[in-house]
C-alpha cells in the first residue's frame, strides 16, 4: 500500500541503520501480481543481502519491528500491506518452528525470489 518503492527504501535504510546489521547489496526491483487476496495493487517487490549478528529470530523481531515502524498494521492474510520483510535464507540454517521457516517456504514458488537471489549470491 502507499508509495511502495518508497516503503521499500524506508526499510532498507532502517533495516542498515539498525546495530549489527550491515545491507551489503540489493536486488532489482520487480513488480508482480498479488498472490493470495488478489483484489489489491500489484507487489514491489526486492530483495537485499546482509552481514548481521544477529541469531535468525532476532533478526526476525528487528524485521517485525521495522514493519511497525512503516505503519504495518496487522490485516487478514495475504491482505494488503505497507511493507512485508521476510528472512528468505539465513546462511545454510534450516529451521521449522511457529515463528521461524529457514529457508522460507515460499521461495519455490515465487520466480522473482529466485531471480533476486541469483542476483545475491551467498
Ligand atoms: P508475514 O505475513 O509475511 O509478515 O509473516 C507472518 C508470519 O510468518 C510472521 O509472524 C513470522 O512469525 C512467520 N514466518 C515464518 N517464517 C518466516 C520467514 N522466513 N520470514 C518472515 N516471517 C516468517
Amino acid at each position: 500500500m502507499g508509495h511502495r518503492l518508497n516503503n521499500c527504501k524506508k526499510a532498507l535504510t532502517l533495516l542498515n541503520n539498525t546495530p549489527h546489521i550491515q545491507v551489503l547489496k540489493q536486488s532489482t526491483w520487480v513488480e508482480t501480481k498479488p498472490v493470495g487476496f488478489t483484489q489489491q495493487k500489484k507487489f514491489m517487490n526486492g530483495a537485499c543481502k546482509i552481514k548481521t549478528t544477529l541469531s535468525p529470530l532476532k533478526l526476525l523481531s528487528t524485521l517485525q519491528k521495522i514493519e511497525r515502524q512503516l505503519g504495518r498494521k496487522k490485516t487478514f492474510r495475504w491482505g494488503p500491506r505497507c511493507i512485508d520483510l521476510d528472512i528468505l535464507v539465513f546462511d545454510h540454517f534450516k529451521m521449522n518452528s511457529k515463528r521461524l521457516t529457514l529457508p522460507h517456504p515460499e521461495i519455490k514458488n515465487r520466480s522473482f525470489i529466485l531471480k533476486a537471489l541469483k542476483e545475491l549470491p551467498q
